[in-house]
């Protein structure tokens, strides 16, 4: 028998209950405003761990494991340690039989994801961390962003492996001179390489929520460049996408009063529209940006 007809029949290859059992027993409906969506199906969340990469002598760690889908599997493919936090207070029964099946390797902190200190909640000595979670989607890019602003960098995680919206992993990886292309492209592939590994239909979710999703798995580069703030990077493109059908001379008005001078000494025309820069690009305008006058104040 393979792992995969165990699941099909009924028992988990961890031995644990099947999901739907744990979500029953435990009452756990799914709550929008927490973003629930959980998956069921141990295949799929297996899959989503083996992205991270080897997971042996690895943290993981998890934002928001629910009932404990895809912290199973983390534990199931071989991670040494999986730190979790999770603002639902009524998975913590679930989440005990995992801690049980697994001593010693799973560290559940209840709280909300936003405000957590990931250094702190890890400890002094994690060893190599990886970021693995189906993310709770009205909180998505925001974690994102927390985890892509870092410092320092190269940052503690290794690697991130995120689930999103379709269209918010879209974005993340889009290329200029698309509709797709805005502040989220340009913030993920000046610090990492993002690249959509999985996609993922509605109906894997329970509920099924109402837009596709897809896994995206960030690999940090080890000196972004041009080396640019995470802060002048996040103020220009603000700027610049912000009125992204205006010419950059116009919409940078919104930072400075004479945009020209910026323009110029980063070597970028004052007719072109934010989609027409590249990455790299943007990263030489903050750097320009935050050594003039302004972006100094
Ligand atoms: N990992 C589970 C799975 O794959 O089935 C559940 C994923 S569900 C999309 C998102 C989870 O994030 C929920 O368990 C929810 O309670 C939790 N959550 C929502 N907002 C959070 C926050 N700000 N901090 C931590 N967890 C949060």
């Amino acid at each position: 028998m393979t792992s995969s007809d165990r699941e099909v029949s009924g028992a988990s290859p961890d031995g644990l209950p099947p999901l739907r059992d744990i979500i029953s027993a435990f009452g756990l409906e799914a709550k929008k405003s927490l973003g629930q969506n959980f998956i069921l199906d141990l295949n799929l969340t297996r899959r989503i761990a083996r992205a991270a990469g080897k997971l042996e002598g690895r943290t993981a760690v998890e934002v928001g494991p629910g009932p404990g889908g895809l912290t199973r599997a983390l534990l199931l493919e071989g991670a040494t340690r999986v730190v979790a936090v999770e603002r639902d207070e009524r998975v913590r029964g679930a989440l005990d039989m995992i801690s049980q099946r697994y001593p010693g390797k799973l560290d559940v902190h209840f709280g909300d994801a936003l405000q957590t200190d990931w250094p702190k909640v890890l400890g002094p000595t994690p060893g190599p961390t990886v970021i693995v979670a189906n993310l709770p989607y009205g909180v998505a890019t925001l974690l994102l962003t927390g985890w892509l602003d870092t410092e320092p960098w190269p940052p503690w995680f290794e690697r991130m492996v995120l689930m999103f919206q379709k269209e918010v992993a879209e974005r993340i990886v889009a290329v200029p001179h698309t509709k797709a292309y805005g502040r989220l492209s340009v913030l993920a592939q000046w610090r990492t390489a993002p690249r959509i590994v999985l996609n993922v239909p509605r109906e894997a979710f329970t509920p099924a929520p109402k837009v596709e999703s897809a896994v995206v798995e960030f690999v940090p580069h080890k000196e972004p460049t041009p080396p640019c703030t995470p802060r002048a990077l996040a103020r220009v493109t603000a700027a610049a996408f912000g009125q992204r059908r205006k010419m950059l001379r116009s919409s940078l008005k919104q930072l400075v009063a004479e945009p020209e001078g910026l323009l110029d000494a980063a070597g970028i025309a004052g007719n072109l529209r934010a989609e027409d820069l590249s990455v790299k690009d943007f990263a030489r305008l903050a750097l320009v940006f935050e050594r003039s006058p302004v972006g100094r104040g």
